[in-house]
């Protein structure tokens, strides 16, 4: 008990001092120990009777920590107070006095639940060195307690199933929430065997989760339990908790009801395997659509390749018998022959080229199309494209300007072929939707180290807003380009060549002002 040395009178604060009850019929006695106590010990609050009637009333109010009782009170008996004192104040430390040097009254009140005995008169010295003693266990006792109580009320009012087992797994202790859930009265359960109880799924397993426990360790598991016809699931804890000796002294089973939190669990993953299911059967239509989407395609492909054939050999009739009737003596001709002769061979020529590409597009999509990656000067291809533009160029008053100079034009890895046609696609549409006197700038420029970006300026009319995501779509054109020849069909041609040559493409617009196509071709890697 090395700890009593610390506490002394200093410690007791104003809100702790300890109540001291008095009782004597001896109004002089009282009234003297009561002036002892003013003058040599300001700690004590004290309170004083007369009677076993006044003193009980007293005490019942007052809580006293510690009575000074006379053993004779007139007719009555001290020693009898001291057991309705403890009825109310448990803790209560009673001294006897007696004017009576017999040790058998000694005796008898010790017997009588006496914690200690004082002669007639009382020594003041003594007197006080004796409640000092007492004072000091009073103020561990009261300590002690409210530390119990503390813990008493966290125990009592957590929302968990708390319990106390002993090591053989006996409940000790069962706190409130327990206890109102299952309908028991401590009485009821304290003493039986925990792992027993009633309401338990599978006794086994709380009895091993005990073992596991008094072996020192913390287990957790799911429990179920059965309780008036309903199920529940319950998140439990074991933990082993040591006395001061290091021993696994009791066990402390604590519990969480996890019903709904179950529930809905069970409820994710049967949605989970539901909408798994929900998600292969569609992925197995989607493919059959696929397939069957495949299927029409590659119809619709090999049908438009079959009929282009088909088309081009009486239309390269119609175009070269045109031409032949204007070339040499076209005297016996009115004017107005040649001119419908003329019409007749420019609408075969269009018709022509539409029927090109329609043949290019339908064999790209059905992969026909074969590639051939090489390093390509990016300069010789430009001269080659532009020489190909200059006649339909020549008859604009359109200045078109090359920036890309021929010593530091990059080398590209590409095929040559699908670059010159998308090149080609993306400058004619360049001179066919610009303004008169307008201009075209070609310029390129590296945008990493594995791309170049080659774009084609214009000061044309511009996209309109409303065409932005379909321009790259196979018959798409503008209104407002009706009277211009074309076929809507170029520049979903260039989309399909440059994501074959594993490139981009894309373009900026702003109405009325003009655009620019650029494109992403892939540069030699060194
Ligand atoms: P086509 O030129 O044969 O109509 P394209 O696929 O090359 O077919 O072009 C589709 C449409 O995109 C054109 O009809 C035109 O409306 C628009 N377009 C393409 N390039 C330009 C441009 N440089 N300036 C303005 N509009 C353009």
């Amino acid at each position: 008990m090395s700890y009593v040395n610390t506490v002394s009178s200093n410690d007791i604060k104003p809100d702790e001092r300890l109540r001291l009850l008095i009782v004597d019929d001896d109004r002089d006695i009282v009234e003297s120990l009561q002036d002892v106590l003013e003058i040599e010990c300001d700690d004590y609050v004290v309170e004083t009777a007369h009677d076993i009637s006044s003193a009980t009333n007293k005490a019942r109010a007052f809580h006293p920590d510690i009575a000074l009782l006379d053993i004779k009170l007139g007719a009555e008996s001290g020693l009898d107070l001291i057991a309705s004192l403890r009825e109310d104040t448990p803790s209560i430390t009673c001294i006897m006095m007696t004017a009576y040097r017999d040790v058998e009254y000694a005796i008898t009140a010790i017997r009588c639940g006496a914690d200690d005995f004082l002669y007639k008169p009382l020594d003041p010295a003594n007197l006080i060195k004796t409640l000092k003693r007492f004072q000091l266990n009073q103020i561990l006792l009261r300590s002690k307690l409210e530390t119990e109580r503390r813990f008493r009320a966290i125990f009592e009012q957590s929302f968990q199933f708390l319990y106390i087992l002993d090591q053989d797994g006996i409940i000790q202790d069962i706190n409130k929430t327990a206890l109102s859930f299952f309908n028991n009265t401590e009485e009821e359960l304290i003493g039986t065997s925990f792992a027993q109880a009633p309401w338990w799924e599978d006794k086994d397993s709380v009895a091993d989760a005990i073992m596991a426990a008094i072996k020192g360790n913390t287990i957790r598991k799911e429990l179920a339990i059965e309780h008036c016809h309903i199920k529940y699931t319950f998140d439990y804890t074991f933990k082993p908790v040591k006395d001061s000796s290091g021993k696994i002294a009791i066990i402390i089973p604590e519990g969480r009801d996890i019903t709904d939190r179950k529930e809905y669990e069970n409820n994710i993953v049967s949605l989970n395997q539901s909408l798994e299911y929900r998600v292969l059967k569609r992925t197995e239509e989607l493919k059959i659509a696929k397939q069957e989407a495949d299927m029409a395609n590659n119809a619709k492909t090999n049908f438009l390749s079959q009929m282009s054939h088909e088309l081009r050999t009486p239309l390269n009739a119609i175009i070269g018998f045109s031409q032949i009737l204007t070339m040499g003596d076209a005297s016996n001709l009115t004017e107005l022959q040649i001119s419908n002769i003329k019409h007749i061979e420019d609408a075969g020529k269009h018709l022509l080229s539409l029927i090109n590409q329609t043949l290019d597009l339908s064999q790209i999509e059905s992969g026909q199309i074969e590639l051939n990656i090489d390093e390509l000067d990016l300069s010789k291809i430009l001269r080659h494209v532009l020489t190909i533009i200059n006649p339909i160029l020549s008859t604009k008053s359109i200045t078109l300007t090359n920036h890309i100079s021929d010593d530091d034009a990059p080398i590209l890895h590409t095929d040559e072929q699908s670059l010159t046609q998308v090149l080609i696609n993306l400058i004619s549409n360049a001179i066919k939707y610009n303004s008169d006197n307008g201009t075209i700038d070609i310029e390129a420029k590296k945008i990493s180290d594995n791309f170049l970006r080659i774009s084609v300026k214009d000061t044309g009319q511009g996209i309109p807003n409303n065409l932005y995501d379909t321009i790259f779509d196979p018959f798409t054109r503008a209104k407002n380009v009706h009277a211009i020849e074309g076929s809507g069909i170029g520049l979903s041609l260039c989309k399909k060549l440059i994501s074959l040559m594993g490139g981009d493409i894309g373009f900026t617009s702003v109405e009325s002002k003009g655009s620019t196509f650029w494109i992403d071709v892939p540069l030699r890697q060194r």
